[in-house]
């Protein structure tokens, strides 16, 4: 079975439709998403619209929970993006009224955790579902912090939240794609937590979109992990959030340097 994972989109319908067609050149099963469809972005609705007729599941990121329900220790910038999100849902809840009920159900029923043959799938930490994040820099620098989560998966783990992708293995080690030729074998009886990295909004310095297609066995018996980067138009996505004044052009400007 090949599965796409996506994570991180934010909202960034370019970097979205981009990303699906380079999984579709490759062919998959599934595609599913580990949160954060919106938030930051300028296009929320249209990236809900697809993430609701591609992808299998989604969990729910910080970013949904805080245009669902509030924003939890959110900076003033991403407050205000969250608040300008819902604005965009409630204008198309005039607009029509059907697809605005359909929307907001499908975002009330994102799952907080999700677990798929041996992976548990969760936006941030297994500890803390939603909020936590796991940075390539704990694995040398919190060793509580890391135990205390790697306690809690049996096996494998998938999490997105950070925008950085790679992989942690057995708490003290952190490998970023291109240390492994953008390939992981899983290895047996060790514990290993994945991340594909944004989509939308990419924070490792690299601007280009990142996903992730895992491949396992029809039982789901984890193979290996393939990570991927796809350039996709970056300035119209910046053009469309300088118009928008209730979002910071520091929004756009981190898109271009990938941060
Ligand atoms: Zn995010």
């Amino acid at each position: 079975m090949r599965i796409g994972i996506l994570s991180d989109i934010h909202g960034n319908l370019e970097a979205l439709q981009t990303v699906l067609a380079d999984i579709d050149s490759k062919g998959v099963d599934k595609i599913i998403s580990l949160g954060d469809i919106i938030g930051y972005g300028p296009d929320p609705v249209a990236c809900v619209d697809l993430v609701a007729k591609r992808c299998e599941w989604s969990l729910m990121g910080n970013h949904d929970f805080a245009v669902l329900y509030e924003p939890t220790n959110f900076n003033k910038a991403a407050e205000d993006a969250a608040f300008w999100t819902r604005e965009q849902f409630e204008k198309e809840a005039k607009r029509d009224c059907e697809a605005a009920t359909r929307r907001w159900e499908f975002l009330g029923k994102l799952r907080v955790r999700f677990i798929m043959g041996p992976f548990l799938c969760v936006h941030g930490s297994p500890r803390r579902p939603i909020n936590e994040y796991m940075f390539p820099e704990d694995a040398d620098s919190s060793a509580g912090k890391m135990a205390s989560i790697f306690e809690r998966i049996d096996k494998f783990c998938l999490v997105g939240h950070t925008h950085v992708p790679g992989v942690f293995m057995g708490a003290k080690e952190f490998f970023k794609p291109h240390e492994i030729d953008n390939v992981f074998e899983f290895p047996e009886g060790e514990k290993v937590i994945l991340n594909p990295g944004s989509v939308g909004q990419p924070r490792d310095s690299d601007s280009r979109a990142s996903y992730m297609i895992l491949e396992t066995k029809d039982d789901l018996t984890a193979l290996r992990a393939n990570f991927y980067r796809v350039e996709y138009p970056i300035q119209p996505v910046v053009e469309k959030i300088y118009a928008i004044p209730k979002l910071t052009n520091w929004l756009g400007d981190r898109l271009i340097e990938g941060r």
